[in-house]
């Protein structure tokens, strides 16, 4: 009850901004008062919350992850992307949000991101309503 899931078909990897689909969620669920969690259930992929204003906020979030997580030889992993699965875990694959007066309790300046790291990729995550 109150599970929403989407699917996401992301291109390269970046921040995708999922807010209008996590309030459309909101809006089907009529819940007032509560808490609202949003999950990817992908090892490559991450949620997160940031600046929706600037577009240039998220483009240096990708660039600082990318130098933060460089692909390195040392990396044993056969699949050949653990950078990204080393950003899904420094991400984190789930956000929480305050739900007050049947509106998430974002700030003006935050949006609700899915974060790409090893796209492009047909993706789910899900919305819980409690
Ligand atoms: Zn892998």
């Amino acid at each position: 009850m109150n599970l929403y899931s989407f699917t996401l078909s992301t291109g390269s990897e970046g921040f995708y901004n999922i807010t209008s689909m996590v309030n459309d969620a909101l809006q089907t669920s009529k819940i007032q008062e509560g808490i609202c969690v949003i999950y990817t259930p992908h090892t490559t992929a991450a949620i997160t919350i940031n600046e929706n204003a600037d577009p240039d906020v998220v483009r240096d979030l990708t660039f600082a992850l990318d130098k933060t997580c460089p692909d390195r030889p040392e990396f044993r992993h056969a699949e050949g992307n653990s950078a990204a699965h080393l950003k899904s875990s420094l991400v984190g694959c789930s956000e929480t949000v305050i739900v007050d007066k049947g509106r998430l309790l974002l700030g003006t300046w935050q949006g609700i991101y899915f974060c790409e790291f090893d796209g492009p990729r047909t993706r789910k995550f899900y919305v819980k309503l409690i």
